[in-house]
């Protein structure tokens, strides 16, 4: 993006002179790669995360699982920090639109404990450019105003955040049969069937054929 002064080395002197340690700082650099950019989102998605695995008593080495309750930025520190990613279905991406994520560790039950961790709009009021940013308001001004977003952010870290303990139900492996579509002849799993007919025939057909 033109006037977009964004790299890395920046990010990293930010950090530092946030005083933010080396982990954490691994894990924004993750995230801001997978994502390409480094959107606000980005930066309080790997501290929501860094946050969540200190709750549980965790690692990233560890087999988690995760809800994220926007499809906004947010998924992207989940894949990079947790590898908790919606290819190997440990993250589901719920939208919602709240800036949250839950997260729990592997567990052979029906349903277990999890942490959810938030941006918690009262903490928030005491960040102004935070703040203004968050509620998409008009004063904010991405051009004059992204780095200074950015420090606050850097600098705010957990301060901006809260957590609760909840239950969530663990998903279980469905048995499935290869069953073939009558109307474009694909083979779908039968448990994806709509009125006995592909999702791409029902309700999420996307494309139109053309010749
Ligand atoms: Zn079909």
């Amino acid at each position: 993006m033109a006037g977009h002064k964004d790299n890395t080395g920046d990010l990293t002197a930010m950090m530092e002179r946030a005083g933010m340690d080396t982990r954490l700082q691994e894990y924004i650099r993750n995230t801001v790669s997978l994502h390409s950019y480094p959107a606000p989102g980005v930066l309080i998605g790997a501290i929501m995360v860094d946050y969540a695995l200190e709750l549980l008593g965790t690692n990233p080495d560890e087999k988690l699982y995760a809800v994220c309750e926007t499809p906004k930025c947010l998924p992207d520190a989940i894949q990079a920090v947790a590898h908790c990613t919606t290819g190997n279905k440990r993250l589901q991406v719920l939208p919602i639109g709240k800036f949250a994520i839950t997260m729990n560790i592997s567990s052979k039950e029906d349903s277990t404990v999890a942490v959810r961790v938030f941006t918690d709009p009262k903490k928030m009021e005491n960040y102004h450019t935070i703040n203004t940013w968050f509620i998409n308001s008009p004063s904010y001004d991405r051009h004059t105003m992204a780095e200074s977003l950015q420090e606050e952010i850097l600098l705010a870290r957990r301060d901006i955040l809260s957590f609760e303990w909840v239950r969530v139900k663990t998903s279980q492996k469905p048995k499935w049969n290869a069953v073939i579509c009558p109307e474009c002849g694909d083979m779908v799993p039968d448990y994806l069937l709509e009125h006995n007919k592909c999702a791409a025939c029902g309700s999420k057909g996307y494309y139109e054929k053309i010749t």
